[in-house]
């Protein structure tokens, strides 16, 4: 991976609003991610940076204010604390989380005005804020959501080259569950010829419940004009036999439905055998939101 490089910064505001999705807030203590997903949506938000795509995993803003900037709008009267979508275009618990620890006193905010959250992670540094998570949990709510989209190190390895193993993720997301918090598996995003093939379904699936993912939801990548040559770039390199076949599915920023639906009963018939739609005390559908926030970040 090349050197990245930190670039602090201040923010006007902490939580953005949200249009077209099922949650109306959404918070992200970074811009760009380190873990270079190959996929990933937000990819091209760093042109609004003046910045190229290869910089989004290589030159990360540290929004150092943000605490302040929350506290302030979680005070205001008309904050009807509504649930709040964390890590929606980077990931909150990537490496610079360990030392600005903005993700953590977010969260302690959040406990404080009882304000409820769902967070997306390929980050096993969650584990850190386990008794905050707990606090949270009891006073206003959160959910953890870890992003798997496959169980295969090959795959993993190629397409994610900057996040933990898959299995510790899971073993992390074990420990939540076990501590009392709500936490599962999107298998987000799903890669046509890759993590979608029935098997490695299978294998995801399986591995999810082996950990008690409480729910498991998932989605097939979208690419968007920048990401889909950003992709097609790396499918060249990596994996040049699958490029036609993705020229032929992605003649538009989504797979056609039929495909979908395809992969779609892939992932239900695989959760149905490992016991999921049948035990819902402990295993049940992610709620919308949660299914929404795998698109972006199926783009974590
Ligand atoms: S998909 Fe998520 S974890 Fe991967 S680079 Fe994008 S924001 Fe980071």
């Amino acid at each position: 991976m090349a050197r990245v490089e930190y670039r602090e910064m201040t923010c006007k505001s902490a939580l953005n609003r949200v249009e077209g999705m099922p949650f109306r807030w959404s918070l992200n203590p970074f811009r760009g991610c380190v873990h270079g997903c190959q996929f990933c949506f937000a990819l091209p938000t760093h042109r609004y940076l003046d910045l190229g795509i290869d910089d989004f995993s290589r030159v990360i803003f540290v929004k150092t204010n943000l605490p302040e900037v929350l506290a302030a709008e979680l005070s205001r009267r008309a904050w009807k604390r509504e649930q709040v979508a964390i890590g929606t275009a980077t990931d909150p618990y990537q490496a610079a989380e360990g030392r600005y620890r903005l993700t953590r006193r977010c969260l302690e905010l959040f406990t404080r005005f009882r304000t409820p959250v769902s967070l997306v992670t390929k980050g096993t540094l969650v584990l850190r804020d386990l008794d905050v998570l707990q606090d949270l949990t009891r006073r206003a709510g959160a959910t953890v959501c870890f992003s798997v989209p496959t169980t295969d190190h090959e795959i993993w390895r190629r397409t994610e080259p900057g996040t933990p193993p898959p299995e510790q993720r899971l073993k992390v997301m074990k420990r939540l569950v076990s501590a009392g918090i709500r936490a599962g598996v999107l298998m987000a995003p799903l890669l046509p010829g890759l993590s979608a093939d029935p098997d490695q379904i299978e294998r995801t699936v399986r591995a999810a419940a082996d950990h008690g993912a409480q729910f498991i939801g998932s989605n097939v990548v979208h690419l968007g004009p920048d990401v889909r040559d950003y992709y097609f770039a790396f499918l060249e390199r990596e994996y040049p036999e699958l490029l036609a076949g993705y020229r032929r599915l992605y003649g538009t920023k989504y797979a056609p439905k039929p495909y979908q639906i395809t992969v779609e009963r892939r992932v239900q018939e695989a959760k149905a055998t490992a016991g999921y739609g049948e035990d819902h005390h402990r295993r049940v559908e992610p709620p919308a939101e949660e299914r929404q926030l795998a698109l972006p970040i199926g783009a974590s």
